[in-house]
């Protein structure tokens, strides 16, 4: 029988490998932060919110005699991977780190860049009037100070009232056609795409319906 895995989830990637593993009848424990109400149909066991920093992961690896670790967790959660790096390094364990291939720029793409999301947040309204702002739930307040343009936010789940002075929200779950993006882009007019620089497959629709479109993209550079 082989040893228990954890995966550091949260993502399409993490959904996959635990599928993956599963099938191959590894004993899979998915660990999933807990910011959404509605969980990805999972394999295995799943155990849900934060362990109390790198301490606690390690407690909890040993006390649940996991073998190794994979952290699948997105690109801007540097704090989970920084703890998943210091428990495994404390226990001797192996760590896996599933990475996304960053987005290539092609031919067409007019791309602006910014070090994190306070610094889109201020670049923003000079670069655009009507945005499609897809940086997450997380990361809405510092949009939402600076006036202007119109945001249309789009999010996996409803945060009810938000406090941009115009907006729209439009909800939904990845991975997003091509179609499906030029449509969302075209109507709502959008002149500006801000995005994490997330990288991988799955969301790479919005970047090449920005180019097919000439819509700039003002993208939040990942984390160190
Ligand atoms: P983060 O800043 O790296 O993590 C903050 C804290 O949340 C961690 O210290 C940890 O709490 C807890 N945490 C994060 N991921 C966890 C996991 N998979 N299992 C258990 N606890 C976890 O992460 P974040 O940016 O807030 O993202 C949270 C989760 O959402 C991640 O799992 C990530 O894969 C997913 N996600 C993030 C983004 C994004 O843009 N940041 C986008 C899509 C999905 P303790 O210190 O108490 O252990």
């Amino acid at each position: 029988m082989p040893g228990k895995v954890l995966i550091l989830g949260g993502t399409g990637e993490a959904v996959l490998e635990a599928r993956r593993l599963a099938a191959a009848g590894v004993p899979v424990v998915t660990s999933l932060a807990g910011r959404l109400a509605t969980q990805p149909d999972l394999p295995g066991v799943v155990r849900i919110g934060g362990f109390g920093g790198a301490r606690g992961l390690a407690d909890f690896l040993a006390a649940e005699g996991i073998v190794r670790v994979i952290d699948a967790t997105h690109p801007f959660a540097a704090a989970i991977s920084r703890h998943a790096r210091a428990a495994c390094a404390a226990l001797g364990l192996p760590l896996e780190r599933i990475e996304r291939p960053v987005w290539p720029k092609r031919p067409g793409d007019h791309w602006h860049w910014a070090d994190d999301p306070a610094m889109a947040a201020r670049m923003a309204p000079r670069l655009g009037r009507r945005i499609l702002l897809t940086t997450g739930a997380g990361s809405l307040a510092v949009f939402a100070r600076w006036g202007g343009p119109l945001y249309v936010v789009r999010l996996i789940e409803d945060p009810g009232r938000l406090p941009f002075h115009d907006y729209r929200i439009v909800l939904g779950r990845g991975p997003f056609s091509l179609a499906a993006e030029m449509a969302l882009m075209a109507d709502f007019a959008i002149d500006l795409l801000v995005t994490k620089a997330s990288g991988g497959a799955a969301t790479e629709a919005k970047i090449a319906a920005a180019r097919r479109l000439g819509v700039p993209v003002l993208l939040v550079r990942r984390p160190a």
